[in-house]
């Protein structure tokens, strides 16, 4: 038997995190092993993925996805999860067919989109691929309906504005003070030339 690919997705505050730690739980419930996995340049918390919301469970921060090979050799592993695969490599459903391969079970969530409106190489390949998909929306800070979408926002001259399609397209949440992300819908949400 192969294991199934569960991918996760939506904006940032839409629940991803939440709800795969929710899954977790679930598992080990069900008295199953599973590793739990983020990227390490995801310098919030380091060996923790935490969600919004309060819930907390331990994590192995790696800086590859290849490295996760090494961890699963290691004994019985019915499961793996990973939060945040936007920061990954473009290819990892690769090495992760690996891991299907010997019968665990992949949980991953990631962002839908960058704050430009595009899609992020390492989600787009997992979603195409998936057995199955959630798409998970988070409530528009501006107008109050369903969010599938980030918006940066931008510190200039005392003013949030929105950012630009020229900015980097990773800048971790909270690393620099004149930037930040919300929520937004398809028609509240803005991207400057
Ligand atoms: P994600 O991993 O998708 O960024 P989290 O799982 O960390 O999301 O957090 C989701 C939680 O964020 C929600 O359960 C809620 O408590 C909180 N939250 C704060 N602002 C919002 C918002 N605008 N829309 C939805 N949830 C929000
Ligand atoms: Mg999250
Ligand atoms: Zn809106």
């Amino acid at each position: 038997m192969k294991g199934r690919l569960e991918i996760i997705i939506g904006p940032m505050y839409s629940g991803k995190t939440e709800e795969l730690i929710r899954r977790i739980i679930r598992r080990r419930i069900a008295k199953q092993e599973g590793l739990v996995f983020k990227p390490v340049i995801d310098t919030r918390d380091k060996s923790l993925v935490k969600s919004r919301a309060g819930t907390v469970i331990e994590a192995i921060p790696i800086s590859q996805i290849s490295d996760i090979l090494k961890y699963i050799e290691k004994g019985k592993v019915n499961f793996i999860s990973i939060d945040e695969i936007q920061f990954f490599s473009e290819t990892i459903y690769d090495i992760l067919e690996n891991v299907l391969n010997k019968n665990i079970d992949v949980l991953s969530s990631g962002l839908n989109l960058d704050f430009k409106g595009e899609p992020f190489k390492s989600v787009e390949d997992l979603v195409i691929r998936a057995d199955d998909i959630t798409l998970l929306k988070a409530v528009c800070v501006v107008c109050g309906k369903d969010a599938t979408r980030t918006q940066r926002l931008v510190l200039k001259n005392g003013n949030w504005l929105p950012a630009s399609k020229r900015d980097d397209v990773i800048l971790i949440d909270g690393s620099i003070e004149s930037v930040k992300y919300e929520p937004r819908c398809r028609d509240c949400w803005e991207i400057l030339d």
